[in-house]
């Protein structure tokens, strides 16, 4: 009897159980919400593309019933990690050269070897390596401005990745545009092409204050707007680009940008390394996301972004690897948020600055917030896309744990990552890719290694 009657309650639970297509269980559960909770022994519900719920697991196995189950105790699970800066094809000129100045290394390798080299081929290969490399460390979304950028959106579709393109337009010849106007013209047939896409978010890119037109940065806010799309410009990157802006035109970069109305409009700024309190306050009233670039900035040894004061105002602030070709020579997002908080700590001398959460933060809600996509990604929480992953936590540089915060920016790495799910697809299993051949990708690079070298011989 005693058996019927639970077999009886069994029956009515699971009658009122919501189906949903995942539940995924782990040790913590990270979820950069309002609260900042963190949830010991949670879980989180996925439905088609959303997140339904996470909570305690005991809660979520109460109320969900799943198609598919992954259940990690010796895991966490966190939101995926943002990119809000990149230019994801030239990781197959990583470490072509380094350790020189920005002009030596744009002028004497950079530029031939893109002008000898960057095809559809070139940047669909460079894309899916790429997408590879930022898979299987955690990052989710990715932010770009290059060449052939509607063959980036199609190659991140293919892989399953989520991402915010605009080609990059420049006030010179580029391997596909021969001046900024056809550029535009690019650009105004992309946003067309992958308006409302679910994982595609088409933005207008022009390089820099320093090397496009007035008239061709009104331009882009103009077709961003038209578009409701965002902005993605470099500003104030290094100090001799800033100071030639202050000696030609008597004002900085920033400054020239608001009078121009380029920031009227969503907007993301890459490096913002030499802006002043004037220019903060200028970024914070047009809201512009800021995508600060850590190790670029230390290796092109541009200098430090603000980013505390930045933080003090609550700017939104992302983190960005930029390159990979030689400004940092990979896309991991640990290593950002790591030197994030370090190189702040270093240059105010004072180590209370930066702490583990706020990095964390920068690479997920803050970066969001940066994209202007913070009701869409950037937490794990009821309504979002099901952007998530999970770290491993039972490997040599992942225990004790004291602090998951600390533990995820400080202690663990890239190679940590489990799995990742992007738009409640998975597309990384116990550390495999499941949307990219990373055999054939790997032997493409390498044979794009050898047909560069040659190419700079001639
Ligand atoms: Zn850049």
């Amino acid at each position: 009897m005693l058996r019927i009657c639970s077999l009886l309650a069994l029956v009515a639970w699971s009658a009122g159980a919501a189906p949903v297509d995942w539940i995924w269980s782990a040790r913590y559960v990270i979820t950069m919400d309002g609260q900042r909770r963190v949830i010991e022994n949670g879980a989180v519900a996925i439905r088609g593309e959303r997140i339904i719920a996470a909570g305690l697991r005991s809660e979520i196995d109460r109320e969900y019933q799943a198609r598919q189950r992954l259940d990690l105790p010796e895991a966490l699970i966190a939101p995926g990690l943002i990119n809000t800066h990149g230019h994801a094809p030239m990781v197959l000129l990583r470490g072509i050269a380094d350790d020189l100045r920005l002009q030596e290394w744009l002028e004497k390798y950079i530029f031939p070897a893109e002008a000898r080299n960057v095809t559809t081929d070139f940047v669909r290969w460079g894309t899916r390596l790429a997408c590879l490399e930022m898979l299987l460390g955690g990052t989710t979304t990715f932010t770009d401005m290059y060449y052939f950028e509607d063959v980036i959106a199609e190659t991140a579709k293919e892989c399953g990745m989520r991402g915010v393109l605009g080609e990059t337009i420049i006030g010179f010849p580029s391997p596909d545009a021969k001046t900024p106007a056809d550029a535009l013209r690019f650009t105004e047939k992309f946003l067309a092409r992958f308006h409302g896409d679910q994982l595609i978010a088409p933005a207008v890119a022009p390089h820099a204050i320093f090397t496009n037109s007035d008239e061709t940065l009104r331009a882009c806010r103009a077709l961003a707007n038209r578009y409701s799309a965002p902005l993605l410009i470099h500003l104030s990157e290094t100090k001799r680009e800033n100071d030639e802006t202050l000696v030609k035109r008597g004002k900085t970069p920033t400054a020239v940008l608001d009078e121009l109305g380029v920031f009227n409009g969503r907007t993301v700024a890459a490096h913002a390394v030499w802006v002043n309190d004037a220019d903060l306050q200028i970024l914070r009233a047009h809201h512009v996301g800021i995508a600060h670039c850590p190790s670029s900035n230390m290796k092109l040894a541009s200098g430090a972004a603000p980013v505390v004061k930045m933080l003090a105002l609550d700017l939104a602030v992302g983190l960005g690897t930029d390159g990979p070709a030689g400004s940092n020579n990979d896309l991991d997002m640990f290593e950002e948020m790591d030197l994030a908080s370090k190189m702040q700590k270093l240059v105010t001398s004072d180590p209370e600055v930066l702490p583990a959460r706020q990095a964390l933060e920068m690479a997920t809600i803050r970066g969001a917030a940066a994209l202007g996509m913070e009701k869409e990604i950037g937490s794990v929480e009821s309504g979002k896309r099901a952007d998530l992953i999970t770290v491993r936590l039972d490997r040599a540089n992942a225990v004790p744990l004291y602090d998951v915060y600390s533990q995820m920016v400080y202690a663990l790495k890239a190679s940590d990552v489990r799995d990742v799910m992007i738009n409640g697809r998975l597309v990384v299993r116990d550390a495999r890719p499941l949307t990219i051949d990373a055999k054939q990708v790997i032997a493409k690079a390498e044979e794009y290694g050898r047909r560069v070298r040659e190419s700079l011989k001639k």
